[in-house]
């Protein structure tokens, strides 16, 4: 789960972690009054949407004074930023930060994530704060230090000073910056993240070690215990499909291609994707209804599969394993019933109870066009939505 900036700066201030004073506003008046409340001589105006590169699209602006708050406000607030991160559609700014303008001598970057080949959580730093980091891994990877940390001691200080060294932190603020590094691991330790993105962060002309941006991200997995993180979720940021789906428990992710997919297991699903696209097609969807999915959660799936406006065709892939097909099969018809269905279907069962599921479609008399394996299906439903 993602979170706005302005969220992940309040976190990060409760671990000791520097950020500059700023508050959120919805609407234009809400953020000059509360630049006046700030009463700093410079003010940043910054678009709070679930995507970076928000300065190179527009969406972080210096204001001199309140009047030009005011005008920058009203810019923002409501424009639909396109940036790297958000697709081309781009996404709606619905919230601002209004924040104390701070004098940058420097931009670093700093991250954490989980590392799969260690198992273990990483700190990376480079001196090249402020653009892209995938940027600086192409070009210049010997600008980026690691540190490997062992989840029993955590982050120690000889680590987070070797790192402050190594991307050239003034001496004199290396304190600073090694209370930083581990604040921003206990924060990243104790609230589950799997993200933990500061870029950049800033050296100031008055000595400070700040946070002038900050993305964490959580894990999914471990929201049950993190109910104060779960109550940040915005969902005006969320696909409206991978909202619904998330109610019934399904893992579902939309794509931008016609052919709507449904599939149980995410192996399955992803080779299902593949070949699809093997055979000149696209995949509207990735869906994995689960293994244990019951017809109700079939027929929620198959809804939302429908209520995208892209989906030209539908491919059914199941493996009854635990899954049992005429359940998908009772699903698939009831969800037909109940939403109507014409755009064509191909369904491919195989495994548990497969010829009960298979008496199931037919004795629903919809326009069903059976497969006999994953490639025949494939091959079907792409020339027919050709
Ligand atoms: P994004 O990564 O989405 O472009 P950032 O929050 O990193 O957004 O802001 C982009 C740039 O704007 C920063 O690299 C920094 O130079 C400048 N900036 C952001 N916040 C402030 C601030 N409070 N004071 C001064 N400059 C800022
Ligand atoms: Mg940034």
């Amino acid at each position: 789960m993602n979170i706005h900036e302005y969220q992940g700066k309040e976190i990060l201030r409760q671990y000791g972690v520097k950020v500059p004073n700023g508050k959120v506003a919805y609407a234009v008046e809400e953020a000059v009054e509360a630049a006046k409340q700030l009463g700093s001589d410079v003010t940043v105006v910054k678009a709070q949407i679930h995507a970076g590169g928000r300065g190179k699209a527009g969406g972080v602006k210096i204001a001199k004074n309140v009047d030009e708050v005011r005008t920058y406000a009203d810019e923002i607030l409501g424009k639909t930023l396109v940036t790297h991160q958000t697709g081309p559609q781009g996404q709606e700014v619905k919230r601002l930060l209004i924040e104390e303008g701070c004098d940058i001598q420097k931009e670093y970057y700093i991250g954490l994530v989980l590392d799969r080949a260690t198992s273990r959580v990483v700190m990376m730093a480079s001196e090249e704060g402020g653009t892209e980091i995938e940027e600086v891994a192409a070009a210049t990877p010997e600008k980026i230090f690691k540190e490997v940390i062992d989840p029993v001691v955590g982050l120690t200080g000889f680590q987070a000073r070797r790192l402050a060294f190594n991307i050239n932190i003034p001496h004199d603020l290396l304190g600073k910056a090694v209370k930083f590094m581990i604040g921003l691991y206990t924060a990243f330790v104790e609230k589950d993240c799997s993200i933990a993105e500061i870029n950049p962060l800033v050296t100031t002309g008055d000595g400070e070690v700040l946070a002038l941006d900050a993305k964490l991200n959580f894990d999914d997995n471990a929201l049950f215990r993190q109910k104060d993180i779960m109550n940040l979720r915005d969902f005006d940021e969320e696909d409206e499909k991978e909202i619904e789906a998330s109610k019934y428990d399904l893992s579902y992710i939309s794509l931008d291609g016609n052919i709507g997919c449904m599939v149980n297991g995410a192996g399955l699903a992803m080779s299902t994707m593949d070949i699809i696209k093997h055979y000149g097609g696209e995949p509207a969807n990735f869906l994995d209804v689960g293994g244990g999915a019951t017809a109700e959660k079939v027929t929620e799936a198959f809804k939302i599969i429908l209520s995208d406006k892209n989906v030209k065709g539908i491919f059914v892939n199941i493996f009854g394993g635990i899954m049992k097909c005429d359940v998908i099969a009772e699903g698939v018809v009831e969800a037909t019933k109940q939403v109507g269905l014409e755009i064509p279907l191909v369904v491919r069962l195989e495994g548990t109870n497969v010829a009960r599921g298979k008496e199931i479609l037919e004795a629903s008399e919809l326009n069903i066009t059976s497969a006999n394996s994953m490639a025949d299906g494939a091959q079907k439903i792409v020339s027919m939505v050709k």
